[in-house]
């Protein structure tokens, strides 16, 4: 079966990894860019992604790469503690929960391919028009020298949140939706925080702060910790993930959030490099599958990166689509089953992530309690603080004991 993937993305290259382990060989992915050069800051990859990585025999070179976070705690912007909760293994799960920056990631999984696969990445080569045949799809690729045609028995658009397969699938589809939201990420080397494993998100729904290790502590002690800081009013809805700004103006605009166990304006005035992109995503889509193309990962469904998902169902998405390719008893089948297991879950993922997913519990500080609390016991109930972040491990799919009881989704066959 020949099947092409556009987009070398995080998502576009685990398709190609799990199509490989699923026995199909004659894969070739097709990337915009010129060259991957690991770009980004910080990412989460949660338990449910981890796992498959693990299936996919990733696991130790992908844990070198960055630390497992054993705790989320959420604080209002004072700095007081509203809800903390174990995380990867402390919660129960058989995979961790790991903290990596997305760049060292894609190189990663980019190496595996190339080990497993060969030199399937063909860069420069901008997806740009598909013709949908009997039983096949030509995916037309803008490169230097001209337009290439390749056809495919599957087209699998892995091209992210400017996708051009959802474009051509879904003309009226327009631009991303803007939340109204400007978000900062940066990396920064500081003094390790409460105890150096820690995941902390800091406000409320109009300014907040997010902020976990990326490395341990080097020789020197110090750690090297992703942040995002993100306020409502300013910027625009142009989404651009690279643009680098001048820390100044956003070391102001938290200039208050320095506690005694994070100095957060100090954070942000040591960034490396901070970079600024508008908090957009997609609406659902009705079909993802239509003839023998497909969507996947961002392209499929850009989220909102509240709920740290955006990178982990992209995984998800891609050894499903393996499991159906190989298990189903049609190409079209497949198509539509994965269609079928991916899309509902996704979307409704995407709607929690619009209600601020299990960020919730800081709004609700926020609303019943302003100013402050003494004791958050008064604000908001136990009960209810568990109740949020179990609703949305459930939908996210990633409640501990539903993944440890999940069946794998490896498949044991024969090359084809
Ligand atoms: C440069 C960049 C930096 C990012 N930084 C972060 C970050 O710091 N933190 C975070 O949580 N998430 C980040 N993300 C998003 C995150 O990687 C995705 O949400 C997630 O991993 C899903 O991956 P994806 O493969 O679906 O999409 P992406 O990671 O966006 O990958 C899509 C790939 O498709 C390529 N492409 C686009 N259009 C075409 C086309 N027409 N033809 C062929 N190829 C095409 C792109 O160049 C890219 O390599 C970043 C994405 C990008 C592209």
């Amino acid at each position: 079966m020949r099947i092409v993937i556009a987009g070398a993305g995080i998502g576009g290259l685990a398709t190609a990894l799990s199509l490989e382990a699923a026995g199909f060989r004659d894969i070739r992915i097709f990337e915009r860019a010129d060259r991957i050069r690991g770009l980004g800051v910080g990412i989460n990859l949660l338990p449910h992604a981890v796992r498959e990585l693990t299936e996919l025999g990733l696991a130790d070179r992908i844990a070198a790469l960055g630390v497992a976070p054993a705790t989320l705690a959420y604080a209002n912007r004072f700095g007081q503690r509203i809800w903390s909760e174990p995380r990867g293994l402390a919660a129960g799960y058989r995979w961790p929960q790991l903290s990596v920056h997305r760049g060292r990631l894609q190189l990663a999984l980019l190496d595996a391919v190339r080990e497993r696969l060969g030199e399937i990445v063909h860069l420069g080569h901008r997806l740009v028009g598909v013709d949908d045949g009997d039983g096949t799809a030509t995916a037309r690729f803008a490169t230097s020298s001209g337009d290439v045609d390749v056809e495919a028995d599957v087209l699998v658009g892995a091209d992210g949140i400017h996708s051009a397969l959802r474009a051509i699938r879904y003309p009226d589809d327009g631009d991303p939706v803007w939340s109204g939201l400007t978000l900062w990420r940066g990396t920064a080397v500081i003094a390790p925080f409460l105890d150096g494993r820690t995941m902390v998100m800091a406000g409320d729904g109009d300014q907040k702060f997010v902020a976990y290790p990326l490395e341990e502590p080097g020789a020197d002690g110090r750690q090297r910790v992703n942040f995002i800081a993100e306020r409502r009013g300013t910027g625009s809805p142009d989404a651009d993930w690279n643009r680098a700004v001048d820390p100044a103006p956003i070391v102001e605009l938290f200039r208050d959030w320095r506690y005694d166990w994070l100095d957060v304006p100090g954070t942000i005035a040591a960034a490396e490099e901070i970079l600024e992109y508008p908090m957009v995503d997609r609406d659902a889509l009705p079909r993802w599958s239509v003839g023998r193309t497909t969507l996947l990962g961002d392209a499929a469904h850009a989220m909102y990166p509240n709920g740290s998902n955006g990178g982990s169902q992209a995984i998800l998405d891609a050894r499903t689509l393996a499991y159906h390719l190989a298990t189903a008893p049609s190409v079209d089948a497949a198509l539509d089953a994965y269609d079928e297991a991916r899309r509902p879950a996704t979307a409704r993922l995407l709607e929690m992530t619009r209600q601020t997913g299990p960020e919730q519990v800081m709004l609700l500080a926020r609303e019943r309690a302003p100013h402050g609390f003494d004791r958050i016991d008064d604000v908001i109930p136990q009960a209810e603080l568990e109740r949020i972040a179990a609703d949305y491990k459930a939908a996210a799919g990633f409640h501990p004991d539903a993944l440890n009881a999940r069946s794998s989704l490896t498949v044991a066959l024969e090359p084809r």
